[in-house]
């Protein structure tokens, strides 16, 4: 009987271990996490009060039991050694396997900056940082890093706030998702709505002032906080393979290097999510995508990899999608389209704008901003994403999208892009093999959404 041990219960983990289940109903499945298990794209719910905390984990303690998986939370892994097919625990304890995943994911990169280690600065990516800053009273928020993360829990933050500020050392919000004119259009409506935006300038150190907290600006401007919320960036949690003679990239934020089966450089070995260098779906290039969408495909191809298919992931696809303060934004491929073939459209008074990168006639890349509760924006954002993903040849819907750049939905049902995409989100079954409803003992809760009273009530939509 296969002996697997995954480490890490994020989305990676998680996916992997249900799809060693479906395919494996015998296999020896054991879970290893320094945290509970849950997925941290959830957290901004539980900031906002919408869900509880108990809603954020992944799953209860009955639902391993009937998945037979033998879990360690609140456990490190420390070594690994490939060889002899063993993994050594911070408590002392040796675990053995016949496949490891390592799905460590990632942690908030902290920036050299004096005072960062100090009382009222918080980072935004563990449900333990989330309490953190539930706990701290209502006051002055400075966001250091204005980048996707950031924006994920701007939300939270404005509830909780008299005033929020940004810091970002880029000349633009949203750097590495958002061209600058994209970026224009949701800083002006963030500012509209009271937010300030101090862009090109870094933070030197945080000092005191009197409890609250001071940031010196690299510009020579100060900024009075009562928190401060770090969101610069990500660092894979790699400690735990070095001296195993498992391979990894090189240079700061590099992963654990994955061939196109996300099995590393020791053959018992895979890695998925954040902590794997795998393959760009359109660039082929190896680096860390550091979102969720890639955690879970990895998860599931590693998964089937380990229990013996032999599944070929294509590559993770760019993409960044975000809603904040009314307005969502969302980037796919090759969105900035430097040197390549680009149309754009926008209407700056309602906040619209799109993006569509070609190379001849596939699309390669797009972005979208536009008012969170329009149905065509929603529906869009998938319908980009499909046409990016797949490549589809556009023929002659190409120049028809070019003419009418708002309507996508035409050129994404003629290209047959759905079509193409059934086959790969089916890679191991259904989506939701050994998933489903894992808290048995909760009752249907549901609240009516704003958008439903738009839909269904008449009532307009709200700025
Ligand atoms: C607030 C927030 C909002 C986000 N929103 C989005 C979003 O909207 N869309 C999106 O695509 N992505 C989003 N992300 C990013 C997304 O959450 C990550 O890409 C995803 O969690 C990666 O999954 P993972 O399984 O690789 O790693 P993780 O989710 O980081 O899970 C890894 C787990 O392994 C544990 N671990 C680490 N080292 C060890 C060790 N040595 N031994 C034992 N356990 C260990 C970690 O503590 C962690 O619990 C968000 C992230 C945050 C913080």
């Amino acid at each position: 009987m296969m002996r697997h041990l995954i480490v890490g219960g994020g989305p990676a983990g998680q996916c992997a271990l249900q799809t060693i289940r479906a395919l494996d109903r015998d296999a020896e499945i054991s879970l290893v996490c320094d945290e509970p298990a849950y997925a941290r794209m959830v957290l901004p719910y539980y900031l906002e009060g919408k869900i509880e905390e108990r809603a954020v984990l992944t799953a209860d303690t009955d639902w391993y039991a009937e998945q037979r998986v033998a879990t360690h939370f609140g456990s490190r892994v420390v070594a690994i050694d490939p060889g002899g097919g063993s993994v050594a625990l911070d408590g002392g304890e040796t675990l053995e396997f016949d496949r490891l995943l390592i799905a460590t994911g990632s942690r908030a990169a902290r920036p050299p900056i004096p005072g960062l280690a100090g009382d009222g600065v918080v980072n935004m990516w563990t449900l333990d940082d989330a309490k953190a800053f539930l706990e701290k009273p209502r006051g002055e928020t400075v966001i250091v890093g204005a980048g996707f993360i950031a924006f994920t829990v701007l939300d939270a933050i404005v509830a909780r706030s008299e005033k929020v500020s940004f810091v970002e050392i880029e000349s633009q919000i949203l750097p590495r998702m958002l061209d600058a004119t994209a970026a224009a259009q949701m800083a002006a409506h963030l500012e509209a709505r009271g937010i300030a935006i101090h862009t090109g300038t870094s933070v030197d150190a945080i000092e005191d002032d009197g409890g609250r907290r001071s940031l010196r600006l690299g510009n020579g401007e100060r900024l009075l906080a009562d928190a401060v919320v770090v969101a610069a960036g990500i660092q894979p949690n790699t400690e735990l393979v070095a001296g195993s003679g498992i391979t990894t990239g090189a240079g700061p934020g590099a992963g654990i290097l994955v061939d196109d089966h996300l099995q590393t450089s020791a053959a018992n070995v895979y890695a998925a999510g954040d902590v794997a260098e795998g393959f760009d779906l359109l660039t082929g290039e190896q680096r860390v995508h550091a979102i969720q969408p890639t955690a879970v495909d990895h998860g599931r191809v590693a998964g089937a990899n380990m229990v013996g298919s032999d599944v070929t992931y294509a590559g993770s696809l760019t993409m960044n999608i975000l809603a904040a303060q009314g307005l969502e934004a969302c980037s796919f491929g090759d969105w900035a389209g430097d040197g390549r073939e680009v149309h754009t459209a926008l209407n700056a008074p309602n906040r619209i704008y799109r993006k569509y990168v070609f190379d001849g006639n596939k699309m390669v890349g797009g972005a979208l901003v536009g008012p969170t509760l329009s149905v065509t924006g929603v529906n869009d954002v998938g319908m980009l994403k499909g046409l990016v993903q797949t490549g589809v040849p556009l023929g002659p819907w190409k120049a028809y999208l070019l003419e009418n750049p708002l309507d996508l939905r035409r050129v994404y049902v003629a290209s047959g892009a759905a079509k193409q995409l059934l086959a790969s989100t089916l890679l191991t079954g259904s989506a939701s093999a050994g998933g489903g409803f894992r808290f048995p003992a909760l009752p249907p809760t549901r609240k009516r959404s704003k958008h439903h009273e738009t839909l269904l009530e008449g009532k307009s939509a709200p700025a």
